[in-house]
């Protein structure tokens, strides 16, 4: 699946690594591959209406000789705590989880497993984000989207002939969360010269041999090329797999999930409208376009700074209730308290900085190639918005990141 420097990384950082099967298709050995992971457990096959049909049927019926499987199709798949509740009460009798599906399935299953203690596998149909190997899930509770402890998958079975199929929005969206790798790096590192927070390097050593060829099929990713595609696949795993590895969402989420994080809290806005007014936007498609937006504001500090620690000192509680909500407001003033505790050890090496980058005129090209949306405007944002969440999104969370410094 990976080169051998890849494979020895992974083998030296993980105690017990997820099996990971990456075939261009899958179609004649499905209950071959999942004997590799399980023996006789009943198992609970998990898909939406969009994957039912393209491979949820299919894995469901290839079961059948070897396992028992049973079925649950979700109606309308969000990743809410009362969809995780519905799963968890079709498990009861099942030894094991199977999702079949993309963010939200593969969310709400790897959560439901987490919560059971039961081990789950994932059949991906779609290249669309970074979360397969992670260890934690994206579940709305009481109308706010949370972060939540979940269970790593025993496997991860990629038909790459079915994720090529997938829309191509999905697949493009994949590419725009992979494209956040050196902005996030930069704000990680960053937070590491001037403040001692912890760093690891491992986490893009592992991306670094596929990152270049990746960028440069954005056009074949965009079309369905399958050799692309799996390129994206690969890139996705071993980001989810840094993740892991960070013990958090560091290497691969920083300020420009933050600013988009915040696009969704706004009280007053409506988190369905997106791209072109009507579709939601997808994740990938609003950390692309973050992504161009902080280079840019990361590259300009560069040029200007002299160091530099927090810019505020004061927690704008008001502005922060008027925005986002009482609720937010409360949780958030914690979380800065713990920036303004960070006791500054160092100043920024523009040189270590500059290394990690990317200009945001080559990411710019990368998501105009892969005919991906690159200003808030495509995705339906107002400019006020924006501004505000550019501005306010750094008191939301205790990540120290350009936010803080630039802005
Ligand atoms: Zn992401």
């Amino acid at each position: 699946m990976f080169d051998s420097v890849t494979t020895k990384l992974l083998q030296k950082n993980f105690k017990l690594l997820p099996i990971i099967i990456c075939q261009r298709s899958l179609a004649r050995d499905l209950d071959d591959v999942m004997a590799t992971v399980f023996s006789r457990e009943k198992l609970l096959v998990v898909a939406d209406i969009n994957t039912d049909e393209v491979l949820g049927k299919r894995v469901f019926s290839a079961l059948k000789s070897r396992f028992e499987p049973q079925y649950v199709l979700l109606k309308n798949a969000e990743a809410t705590q009362e969809a995780v509740d519905y799963i968890r009460a079709h498990t009861h009798s099942c030894g094991a989880l199977v999702a079949v599906g993309s963010g939200t399935v593969n969310d709400l299953c790897k959560y439901a497993a987490y919560l059971d203690g039961k081990p789950y596998v994932v059949f991906p149909t779609a290249a669309s984000m970074n979360g397969y190997l992670s260890a934690n899930a994206s579940i709305t509770v009481d109308g706010y989207k949370q972060t939540v402890k979940a269970q790593m998958p025993k496997a991860v079975f990629c038909d790459i002939s079915v994720i090529a199929s997938a829309p191509e929005r999905l697949n493009k969206s994949g590419l725009g969360d992979s494209l956040a790798r050196p902005t996030a790096q930069f704000d990680w590192l960053l937070s590491h010269i001037l403040f001692g927070t912890p760093y690891n390097s491992v986490p893009f050593e592992l991306l670094e041999p596929i990152e270049g060829e990746l960028f440069d099929s954005a056009r074949g990713i965009a079309m369905g090329d399958s050799k692309c595609i799996e390129l994206l696949m690969k890139s996705l795993l071993l980001s989810g797999l840094g993740m892991s590895m960070a013990g958090g969402s560091f290497p691969a989420s920083q300020a420009e999930h933050m600013v988009a994080h915040a696009m969704g809290m706004l009280t007053h806005r409506d988190e369905h409208k997106g791209l072109a007014g009507a579709l939601p936007n997808l994740h990938g498609e609003e950390i692309g376009v973050t992504t161009l937006v902080m280079a840019r504001i990361q590259e300009q500090w560069l040029r200007q700074t002299e160091g530099g620690g927090l810019r505020s000192d004061t927690f704008p509680h008001d502005k922060i209730v008027e925005l986002f909500g009482q609720n937010v407001a409360t949780k958030a003033k914690e979380a800065y308290q713990n920036k303004l505790d960070l006791k500054q050890s160092g100043n920024a090496n523009i040189e270590q900085l500059q290394k990690i980058m990317i200009s945001p005129a080559k990411l710019e090209a990368i998501l105009t190639a892969a005919q991906a949306p690159t200003t808030i405007e495509a995705l339906g944002w107002q400019q006020v918005d924006f501004n505000h969440c550019l501005t306010y999104a750094k008191f939301l969370r205790d990540r120290f990141t350009i936010l803080d410094v630039a802005l």
